[in-house]
């Protein structure tokens, strides 16, 4: 027992952290070189969290806002992009959608059928943290946004038909496929 090294960790010794690291050594579902996962513990001083009524997401504004209003909401825990959502995530997409949706009445946007919400599809999302953007309204969002953020494109799944998508998995990578090609 003497002889036992108590601390590996003492020193400089260099961060152990592994690429892509779902679980790291201090916390679960917490990887430190991610911004949303700092974000999510408020460990970015510059992101103001908005008040969020469920405990595994935070929403907070995107420093690129694409229209009058644009949140992410994103869940604390480190969840990779859409790409690996699964059918048992369901519920996670639609409590974040839900979320969306609180958001933004508390912002006062009524009109919730002027509202574009969804995640991008990989490769064309800049952030491998899972999120989802919530744009309102969709009608004032400029010409670049409509693009980057355009209502059924391959690029740009939106939240309702990733639902759908989630439970037909193969008929997405079609219809990816079909667009892409
Ligand atoms: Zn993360
Ligand atoms: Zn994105």
């Amino acid at each position: 027992m003497a002889g036992e090294q108590s601390s590996p960790a003492s020193g400089s010794t260099p961060s152990p952290t592994v690429e892509g690291a779902v679980a790291g050594p201090s916390g679960e579902g917490y990887d430190p070189k991610c911004v949303f996962c700092r974000i999510a513990r408020q460990e970015e001083p510059g992101t103001q969290l908005l008040p969020c009524e469920s405990e595994d997401l935070v929403c907070f504004p995107d420093i690129r806002p694409g229209a009058p209003h644009h949140y992410l909401v994103v869940p604390k825990r480190h969840i990779g992009n859409c790409k690996i959502l699964k059918k048992e995530d369901t519920s996670l997409v639609e409590k974040m959608i839900t979320v969306g949706k609180t958001v933004l009445q508390q912002k006062n946007i009524t009109n919730l059928s002027d509202v574009r919400m969804g995640f991008h599809w990989p490769p064309f999302c800049s952030i491998g943290h899972l999120h989802l953007h919530v744009l309102a309204p969709a009608s004032q969002m400029g010409f670049l946004s409509r693009l980057i953020y355009r209502h059924n494109s391959y690029w740009f799944i939106t939240a309702d038909q990733r639902v759908v998508l989630i439970l037909a998995h193969s008929k997405l990578k079609t219809w990816v496929l079909r667009n892409l090609l």
